[in-house]
């Protein structure tokens, strides 16, 4: 089963145009200063088979693509995150980028990781370093790197490689949660928490 911590039908501020992006459960790496910490400590996750996923995606009318966050990606069941990828290409042309705390050399040489891999358009990778955070567009530090592995958007390398507006969607749930999408500084993460606990609403960062 595939652990999913949160899913967002709708997003325009992580990739390309409308996306439905997925926050996968956990990550094993604890970099010094993740900025999705909450994916990877959170206890309270949904479990999908890749066909349910894939489902979810492909009721999402008008999407672009998918963007696959965390948590780490590839420390879900691999075979089970290609076959995901795997239905969602196979009768949509939705594009795929996947954020990553690996490094693309690093996910080449897992064989195990090779199939998920060929199905992703942009992969970024590298974890986040909060002393390298130059508020670049869809990337949260500038150790990430955009790896254009297939022709969908390699045209607009130059752009994304320069883009530095960073956005971020804040969602207030009816339990009184807000949730935020994007990549939001560490600064800005404490700043607003701080705030938050001050009036004791319960933010989630991803
Ligand atoms: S790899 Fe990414 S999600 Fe995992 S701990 Fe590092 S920054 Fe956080």
């Amino acid at each position: 089963m595939l652990h999913v911590v949160r899913k967002k039908a709708f997003c325009k501020v992580l990739g390309p145009g409308t996306r439905s992006v997925i926050w996968f459960h956990g990550c094993t790496r604890r970099c010094p200063g993740c900025i999705a910490d909450t994916m990877n400590a959170a206890d309270e996750y949904e479990s999908f088979t890749p066909a349910q996923l894939a489902d979810w995606v492909k009721s999402n009318t008008g999407v672009e693509g998918i963007t696959l966050s965390g948590g780490e990606p590839f420390q879900q069941p691999l075979d089970e995150l290609a076959e995901f990828l795997s239905l969602v290409k196979q009768d949509t042309d939705l594009s795929v980028l996947c954020y990553t705390g690996y490094r693309y050399e690093e996910i080449n040489e897992q064989k195990s990781m090779i199939p998920a891999l060929q199905h992703i358009d942009v992969l970024i990778d590298g974890e986040y370093r909060q002393e390298e955070d130059l508020k670049q567009r869809w990337r949260g530090s500038a150790n990430q790197r955009f790896h254009f592995l297939t022709e969908r958007y390699r045209n607009q390398e130059t752009e994304w490689n320069a883009a530095v507006e960073r956005q971020i969607e804040m969602e207030l749930t009816m339990n009184g949660k807000l949730l935020i999408s994007g990549v939001p500084s560490k600064d800005f993460i404490n700043k607003l928490t701080a705030e938050l606990q001050r009036r004791d609403v319960n933010a989630d960062f991803s």
